[in-house]
């Protein structure tokens, strides 16, 4: 790869494989132009703490043309890429106005991350959304505190208990650190905040197909995360696969087939994942395959297959089975910088070899669990660990500092100080015209206001409170304990 002028390359993605990747050709003399179509980094990690009221999006969002603006060699562009043209070394974009652009490179590092997966129920996503972006942290933050609000004013008992129950989909790190914070906010922080509700009584459900809570941490480290949770009150309910969301609750599968019911006002998804449509346009143009989660497979060095100039990488890519982390996306975002820069020293590509520098999971106050090669640790020894990786992964040191000091009035004060939720907004400015306003926020929050009828909701939740067993609903279905 020898060129007259100065090699050109585009990053897709200032997440965690595209800033580093942006970062190291930076330092090198070629010019780089990173297209991103939100304007920050994103710390998908502590979206739970922006959820539950301890972080604010600013804090976890460090702004992508703030962080390389000593870069004069980086070009940042806010744009969705909408396709590429692998033949004549061109990404399509959208920016926001709805202009058409093309950049041309002559090389390519895609990393555009993954979604949410609702395994083909995409209609679940309205009720119960799924937790990848500060808007979705913004969204869950205004149901979980707005949900409070709707049980302190309302004078049913049935009803309040319907608005203070929260099942949340999927028992991975995301289900898990969300449920652990939904109790402890509402037992520890909010204790002294209402008059017509007690807080502490807020149920939260985690309900996962597993056998284990963290089950990637294995047997002890699992069944640890198993008894703080229990000890903080979460409730959980293995084995049983959620089949379907309406906004009265969710219904469930158990292994044997058994249905379930839980009834809720709130629910929230956090199981499964899905690649960033880019990842199915590159594997189309190149012939690559894709797998159930839409990741492309790659290369060993990363690129695609008759395209060495192209990389695919982080969460959108799948190679030796490696786990969607952020570490791997950013091991994998530094090596193909370097192999771009070898191959500009006329240097042959080498295989990207990962190394596993261990996994943190948050269960709740002082509690995590840490896995680092042979070392286990737990309790408060493990959340020690936890918080310096953390503070090391945040980009910038106000970010450190502001973590570091919101942990503090969180943990050892009880303090929420981000509680601020917007009433009326879904998804969209409230300062948009009428017509729009109908086309990106079709059903305003509550759901069931707009789509059932506050009478209808007051009924269902009566009947099911007079049938009630233990969490058992109308349906006539046992809910599993
Ligand atoms: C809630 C949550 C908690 C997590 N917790 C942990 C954890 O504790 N530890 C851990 O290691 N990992 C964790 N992860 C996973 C980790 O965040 C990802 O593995 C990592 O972010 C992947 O990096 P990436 O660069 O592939 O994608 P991302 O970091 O998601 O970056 C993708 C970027 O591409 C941009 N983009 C996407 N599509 C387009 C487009 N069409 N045009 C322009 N730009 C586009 C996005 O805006 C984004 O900035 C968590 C993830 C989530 C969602």
């Amino acid at each position: 790869m020898t060129t007259t002028q100065r090699h050109r390359v585009v990053v897709v993605g200032g997440g965690f494989g595209g800033l580093p990747a942006t970062r190291l050709l930076a330092a090198s003399d070629l010019d780089v132009t990173l297209i991103d179509r939100r304007n920050h980094h994103l710390f998908q990690p502590l979206l739970y703490q922006v959820a539950t009221g301890i972080m604010s999006p600013g804090s976890i969002s460090p702004v992508l043309r703030h962080t390389l603006r000593k870069r004069k060699n980086v070009d940042v562009v806010l744009a969705g890429v909408t396709g590429f043209d692998l033949e004549r070394r061109i990404v399509h974009t959208t920016s926001l106005p709805g202009e058409i652009g093309e950049y041309p490179y002559d090389s390519l590092i895609v990393a555009a991350g993954a979604g949410q997966s609702y395994f083909g129920h995409d209609d679940f996503a309205m009720i119960a959304p799924g937790m990848k972006t500060i808007d979705d942290a913004m969204e869950l933050r205004r149901r979980v505190y707005g949900a409070l609000e709707i049980a302190e004013t309302s004078h049913d008992p049935a009803l309040q208990r319907f608005w203070m129950t929260f099942v949340i989909v999927g028992a991975g790190p995301t289900g898990v650190e969300l449920g652990g914070q939904i109790r402890e906010l509402a037992y520890r922080s909010l204790k002294n905040d209402f008059r017509h509700i007690e807080p502490a009584t807020v149920r939260v459900m985690l309900v996962d197909g597993g056998k284990e809570p963290l089950a990637n941490f294995g047997g002890q480290l699992s069944g640890r995360a198993r008894s703080d949770l229990e000890k903080m009150g979460v409730e959980l309910h293995m084995g049983l696969r959620v089949v379907g969301v309406d906004p009265f609750g969710v219904d469930t599968e158990g292994a044997n087939g058994e249905k379930g019911r839980f009834d809720c006002g709130t629910v929230i998804w956090a199981a499964g994942v899905q690649a960033s449509p880019l990842a199915g346009l590159l594997a189309e143009a190149t012939g690559a395959e894709t797998d159930r989660a839409g990741r492309i497979a790659v290369l060993p060095d990363l690129s695609l297959p008759g395209h060495p100039e192209v990389f695919a990488l982080g969460d959108m890519a799948a190679l030796n089975n490696l786990p969607g982390v952020c570490e791997v996306a950013m091991q994998g975002g530094l090596h193909a910088a370097n192999t771009i820069k070898r191959r500009l020293k006329g240097r042959e590509s080498v295989p990207f070899k990962y190394r596993d520098l261990g996994s943190a999971a948050a269960i709740g106050r002082f509690k995590a669990i840490v896995s680092v090669g042979p070392v286990r640790l737990s309790g408060f020894p493990g959340f020690i660990v936890w918080m310096f990786v953390h503070l090391a992964f945040l980009n910038g040191f106000g970010h450190r500092f502001t973590a570091l000091w919101r942990w503090a009035r969180a943990m050892i004060g009880r303090a929420r100080p981000e509680r601020v939720f917007s009433v009326g907004h879904t998804g969209g400015d409230l300062s948009l015209p009428d017509e729009v306003k109908a086309k990106v926020m079709p059903k305003p929050f509550p759901v069931l206001e707009d789509q059932m009828g506050w009478a209808d909701l007051v009924v269902r939740v009566a009947s099911a409170a007079a049938t009630e067993n233990g969490g058992a609903s109308d349906e006539g279905e046992s809910a599993p304990a």
